[in-house]
């Protein structure tokens, strides 16, 4: 008789525990890409990351942690009304609010970024303006509107901050936006261009005492080393500086995180979703 320790479920990440009830964290897929506007695709994401986790090992020896001691439970993408943006970002939002209740924290892999949107109505009524936002990305994020939408990944963080006024908003890496976006940033985020490791490293005093939700854009990471994505934007931070980032928060407050706009079809070689999965699992030895 063979035993069940043989067999894994790649529908699963890499070490994932078959008790909700114990678990800490919890993984949600949400498979949403109605709104990006140049390489559609991202709702593949979820299942290409966890197909991918199965190439990393248990391990990892920059943390000298391993996944077996974190209770992390996977629930799984949750079902969208395919094109339905509004509904979708809802029943977003009502899932963020049974992980919160359940007293867990959510790992949320997109998917595209508009995603955030409903993830963090549901946080910032739980932390209201404690709550610290590290945002890194290639793009600003902050428009009103796009090609005459409000609701878009293109505005996501505009629209966090919209319902937030005043929280404190953290943007590392950012490259690409309009002026006034960047206008909007001097004034209202903490907004660091190009770089993600240094001004991490300088304002870790400033937030290590508050709740932080962690939104990460793969794009931020340069196409050389991401290319399934559907906007990408050369000039970008390499993969080491991304793991680097990512043990930069070791042991912080972290409540929630949510990593996104992976788009396997545009993938080579599958770079793009297992530099996404190793991101998870650093992320969840690091500071989960
Ligand atoms: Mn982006
Ligand atoms: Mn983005």
């Amino acid at each position: 008789m063979i035993e069940g320790k043989y067999f894994v479920d790649p529908g699963k990440f890499l070490g994932a525990t078959e008790d909700y009830e114990k678990a800490e964290v919890v993984i949600v897929g949400l498979p949403m890409d109605y709104t990006v506007s140049f390489k559609a695709g991202s709702r593949f994401g979820p299942a290409a990351i966890r197909q991918a986790s199965y190439g990393l090992e248990y391990y990892s020896v920059y943390l000298d942690r391993r996944l077996e001691d974190k209770k992390f439970y996977d629930l799984g993408d949750l079902v969208l009304p395919y094109g339905n943006v509004e509904k979708s970002l809802d029943l977003i939002s009502k899932a963020t609010e049974d992980i919160l209740k359940s007293g867990k924290k959510g790992l949320f892999l997109g998917g595209e970024h508009l995603v955030t949107y409903g993830i963090l109505k549901e946080y910032l009524k739980k932390y209201e303006d404690n709550l610290v936002i590290l945002h890194f990305d290639a793009h600003t994020d902050l428009r009103e509107e796009f090609f005459g939408e409000v609701y878009s990944h293109a505005t996501v963080m505009r629209k966090v901050w919209d319902i937030a006024k005043g929280i404190k908003m953290y943007n590392f890496g950012i490259r690409s936006g309009e002026k006034e976006e960047f206008e909007f940033a001097e004034k209202n985020t903490h907004m660091f261009l190009y770089e993600v490791v240094e001004p991490l490293k300088g304002v870790i005093d400033d937030i290590k005492d508050y709740p932080i939700y962690i939104s990460w854009d793969i794009d931020v990471v340069d196409p050389a080393f991401a290319p399934g994505t559907g906007t990408p934007e050369p000039g970008g931070i390499t993969t080491k500086e991304a793991l680097e980032a990512i043990h930069i928060l070791k042991d912080l407050n972290v409540v929630g995180m949510d990593l996104v706009e992976v788009s396997p079809s545009h993938d080579i070689a599958g770079i793009t979703s297992i530099l996404a999965a190793k991101l998870i699992r650093e992320s969840i030895l690091s500071f989960f």
